[in-house]
């Protein structure tokens, strides 16, 4: 790994300061715990100038409950995440929390880093030299893109646990930026563009998520990695359903590592109210007919497409036979 290039480092106290701090500087990056911005800029995938700390803002950490709603501060760990008792009611997001990465990095990452994370791709996540002796890619400093070289666009894909969990459960950004305070749902923050992934403006900032608490939602979280014990997702799959009668109710899913945004499937109210094996059979269809995986890991992204209907299947027969008990 290369040595970090030279930044100024900055640490605000406040959101405020911090949107104050970002103003004007299109060099600057927001540093939160830094899993993923410090091992790229020593990749040299991206040189900021200036590193604004976040760390040290105590109004972007912690969990509160209203009753109706959780809201979890940006700056919230994942550790913290995935041991809260305000997360009953909300197990997929402590299922994706605890599939992120390992022990080490839970304790320091965040929510905000997790969910504004970079895309990834196997010809991207290298090091300088591996990607110089390549002729680089379009992503960064080169001009084709390798996955699909007639391709105008990047198929990076995002790699992000959190997001689907969030998303099945209709979770709304919070954002703070130079003209205040804007919310917006969280599949909104999303791109389809493995370069300009994310639709923030750079001098925004994500200051938490507000998750909508509905009774009798059912959720849960399964991936597949190539590391068991420390890996981004190949596929991720997040559902919240309600069970009645043995059919499927209020169905949501949502997939990740397959595209340059974690994506919410569309259709699904087709499958609720109708036998159970039919609907499974449809399922299968929607999921391959909406996520596309390209060959951004080294894993083939036809087994990535197939295996995606089986982990949502997975999940949706665990939340069944857990309803029934
Ligand atoms: C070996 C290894 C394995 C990993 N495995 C996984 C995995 O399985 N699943 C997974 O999801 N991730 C994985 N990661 C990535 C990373 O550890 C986590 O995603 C972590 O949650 C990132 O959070 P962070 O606070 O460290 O983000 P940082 O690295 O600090 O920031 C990440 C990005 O988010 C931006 N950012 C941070 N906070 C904000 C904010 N509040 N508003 C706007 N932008 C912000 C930063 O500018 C940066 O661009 C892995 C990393 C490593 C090194
Ligand atoms: S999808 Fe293409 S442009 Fe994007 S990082 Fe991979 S090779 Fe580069």
């Amino acid at each position: 790994m290369e040595l970090l290039s030279q930044f100024t480092l900055l640490r605000p106290n406040s959101v405020a300061e911090a949107i104050a701090a970002r103003a004007g500087k299109s060099g600057a990056r927001f540093l939160a715990g830094g899993t993923d911005l410090l091992p790229n800029m020593r990749h040299g995938l991206v040189q900021p100038d200036t590193l604004i700390d976040l760390g040290g803002i105590a109004e972007l950490r912690g969990i509160t409950h209203d009753g109706q709603s959780l809201r979890i501060g940006a700056g919230t760990t994942l550790e913290q995440l995935a041991n809260d008792p305000l997360l009953r009611d909300t197990p997929a997001l402590v299922e994706a929390a605890l599939a992120i990465a390992g022990p080490t990095h839970r304790a320091v990452g965040t929510i905000g880093g997790n969910l504004c994370l970079d895309t990834r791709c196997q010809f991207y996540n290298q090091s300088d030299a591996w990607r110089e002796a390549n002729n680089f890619c379009m992503k960064l400093a080169g001009d084709t893109c390798r996955v699909a070289p007639k391709s105008d666009r990047c198929y990076a894909a995002f790699s992000g646990d959190l997001a689907p969990a969030l998303m099945v459960h209709r979770a709304v950004a919070e954002i703070a930026g130079p003209s205040g305070v804007r919310h917006s749902p969280l599949a909104e923050i999303y791109a389809d563009d493995g370069i300009a992934y994310l639709t923030l403006a750079p001098e925004e900032m994500l200051v938490a998520v507000r998750v909508p608490l509905v009774a009798g939602l059912r959720s849960g979280y399964q991936k597949i990695r190539i590391r068991g014990a420390i890996d981004f997702p190949l596929a991720g799959v997040a559902v919240a359903l309600r069970v009645e009668n043995n059919q499927l109710h209020d169905l949501r899913i949502a997939a990740t590592g397959a595209e340059s945004r974690p994506l919410l499937i569309n259709g699904l109210d087709a499958l609720c109210g109708i036998p159970l094996d039919d609907a499974l059979v449809q399922l299968d269809k929607l999921l391959r007919k909406q996520v596309a995986p390209m060959e951004t890991s080294i894993t083939p992204a036809a087994y990535r497409r197939r295996v995606l209907p089986v982990l949502a299947r997975r999940v949706i027969s665990r939340l069944i036979a857990a309803s029934a008990e």
